[in-house]
């Protein structure tokens, strides 16, 4: 699977399932864009791929914000010349119950995961269409599909990433750009170190394969979604958690 001259942009990839998902890319011979809030934290990353012989850099920039997702692509064409590889992966979670969710924690999660899709797709439109290539792959999650006791805000967030996957792969597909989301499960990272031994049992007994998943697992899908065998596949949604949801 080749991504020999093709530049990745992803986004959250300094840790956790962004950092595995630049791996596989990486290995297959892709140019990383990392992205984070914090400069210094993707560029920590960076250095790392680079110290493996990987061409890759590190751009600052709150997905969240358009202004700095804008300046954060014409920073990665300045730097490598094209975007062919987009995975919307920053994403963040403020759980509680819906009674005790305060509008701020609302606000940031739908800011964050779904806005911050948004600004991104947004921002890589023009270079790919110009292009006709490009592959997009959005990260939602399982509870996006079944709902989640305490996570009001991120299930709606996810849910609305399907709906904008969809949308935006009926938008771009006659430039030859697919646009995907991956579902992920229960994924050991630090995310899920913030969730209650009780939820991570109750997580754990509704998996027939019997195991969380790991950053790895999420970003084999990834690779292949952006990979050209899956050239005539787009608007999909393909789940990555061990059977949990079918
Ligand atoms: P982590 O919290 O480990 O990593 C998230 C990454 O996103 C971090 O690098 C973080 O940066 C970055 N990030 C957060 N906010 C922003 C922002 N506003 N702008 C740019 N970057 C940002 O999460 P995971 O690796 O566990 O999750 C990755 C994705 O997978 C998320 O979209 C998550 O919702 C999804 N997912 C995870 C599951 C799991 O079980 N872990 C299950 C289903 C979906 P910083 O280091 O600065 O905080």
């Amino acid at each position: 699977m080749s991504f020999q001259g093709k530049v990745a942009v992803v986004t959250g990839g300094a840790r956790g399932i962004g950092r595995a998902i630049a791996a596989e890319l990486a290995a297959g011979g892709a140019t990383l864009a990392l992205v984070d809030v914090l400069l210094d934290v993707a560029e920590t990353t960076a250095a790392e791929f680079r110290a493996q012989g990987v061409e890759a850099a590190a751009f600052a920039a709150n997905v969240a914000n358009p202004d700095d997702v804008n300046r954060m692509c014409d920073e990665v064409i300045a730097r490598f010349g094209k975007i062919d590889l987009l995975v919307n992966n920053a994403g963040i979670t403020r759980d509680n119950l819906i009674m005790r969710m305060k509008e701020s924690d609302w606000d940031a999660v739908i800011a964050v995961n779904l806005k911050g899709t948004f600004n991104c797709i947004k921002a890589v439109t023009r270079p790919m269409m110009k292009a006709h290539f490009g592959r997009i792959v959005n990260i939602a999650s399982v509870v996006g599909v079944m709902g989640n006791a305490g996570q009001a805000n991120y299930s709606a967030s996810k849910a609305g990433v399907i709906g904008l996957t969809k949308t935006a792969a009926k938008e771009l597909a006659s430039r030859n750009i697919t646009v995907n989301a991956v579902a992920p499960g229960y994924i050991q990272t630090e995310m899920t170190e913030k969730v209650s031994e009780a939820a991570r049992e109750a997580f754990l007994t509704n998996i027939p394969l019997g195991r969380g998943g790991l950053p790895e697992d999420v970003a084999k899908a990834v690779r292949f979604l952006c990979s050209e065998d899956a050239a005539y596949i787009t608007g999909q949604v393909l789940h990555v958690d061990g059977g949990m949801v079918m």
